[in-house]
Order: C-alpha cells, then structure tokens, then sequence
C-alpha cells in the first residue's frame, strides 16, 4: 500500500487545483511545506505553506529538520520530518505537491510507501495558462517556462505520468489511481 502521494510537474500544469479538489473529494490531507517565497494574494500561511525567511529556513536545515529541501526558481521549498513521520505512524495517505528533484529524493527514501507522479501540459498550453493566471510577473513565467525542458526530461522516472489536457478526465483517472494504490498496491 502507497501513503505517500507526491505530484509534479511544471508550474501551471493545473497540480494544484487538481490536488485541492482531490484532497476534498477522498478527504486525504495535503502536506503543507516551507518556503521562502513570496506569499500570493490568495494563498494562507499555514495552510498553503509555511511562509518563512531565508534566515529561518537556514535555521530549519541546520537544525535537520527537513527530509527533503530545494532551490526551486530561486526560493526555497522544504518538507520537514515530522509531516511525513506523522502520516506514515498513524498509517494515513498523504498528498505532496514536490518539484521534480524532490518527489524523486522522496522516491529514494521511501521507496515502498512512496507513489510518484508526473503531470505533463502540452507546453503552448502551459504558457497560455501561465500568462492567463497573471499572478507571475513577465521574468518569473520565463523562468518557469526555462524548467520545462528539465523537468519533462525527468518524468520517465516517476512510477505514473499523465498528461492534464482535459480537467474532468484527468481528475477521474488522478482519483482512480489514487483510489487503487490505497486499495492493493497495485
Ligand atoms: P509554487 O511557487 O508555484 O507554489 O511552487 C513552485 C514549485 O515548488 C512547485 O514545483 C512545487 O511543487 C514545488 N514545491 C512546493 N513545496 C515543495 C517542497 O516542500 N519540496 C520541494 N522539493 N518542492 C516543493
């Protein structure tokens, strides 16, 4: 049986969304990293991340307190131990939204209870939705749209990719996979 339930795939390939929508429906929690980026208007501490200083993020890792860290466009993003100690000891499924390095880290270090997957955009559709959600200025889209080649080179190592060109359909087949890996591992 899987637990860990990490997601990936390039900013704007719908992951989010897609997450929150699944964590309501099955009622499975989505973990709640650190960050030292910048807070979006909409977004919530504590509930969309943990939004900290670089300085306290350093703490953070000189502490050892995440099992998992990256650069991600120049910011930090972290999960801790305990988020992932918690879930694992009380046997409950858990969604990590990760980027590509740090879903393939966690792979490593839990491999048995670890699912991975990949969302995939086709790339003129991603920088529509990029460009459309306005909440990234001009250099911060370029620098996101610069990553799709990295990490779409990656995605064959993920255990699951799918490809979000239809929300519902997607959606239904995220679910079922979902559903499966919970059911019998299979
Ligand atoms: P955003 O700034 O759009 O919220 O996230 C940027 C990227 O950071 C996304 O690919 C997201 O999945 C990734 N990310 C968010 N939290 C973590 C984390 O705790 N660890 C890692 N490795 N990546 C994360």
């Amino acid at each position: 049986m899987n637990l860990l339930f990490t997601i990936s795939g390039s900013s704007g390939s719908g992951k989010t969304t897609l997450l929150e929508l699944l964590s309501r429906d099955l009622s499975i929690n989505i973990s709640v990293s650190h960050t030292t980026r910048e807070k979006r208007e909409y977004e919530i501490d504590g509930v969309h991340y943990h939004f900290i200083t670089k300085d306290e993020f350093d703490s953070l890792i000189a502490a050892d307190k995440f099992i998992e860290y990256e650069n991600v466009h120049g910011d930090f993003y972290g999960t801790t131990k305990d988020v992932i100690e918690d879930f694992l000891k009380e046997g409950k499924p858990l969604f990590l939204e990760l980027d590509v390095k740090g879903a393939l880290n966690l792979k490593k270090l839990y491999p048995n209870d670890t699912f991975s997957i990949f969302l995939s955009v086709p790339i003129d559709e991603l920088e529509n939705r990029l460009i459309n959600r306005s909440s990234e200025s001009e250099d911060e889209i370029k620098k996101r749209l610069s990553r799709f080649d990295q990490e779409e080179s990656l995605k064959k190592e993920f255990d699951y990719t799918l490809i979000n060109d239809n929300f519902e359909t997607t959606f239904e087949e995220l679910k079922n996979t979902v559903l499966k890996r919970i059911k019998n591992g299979n």
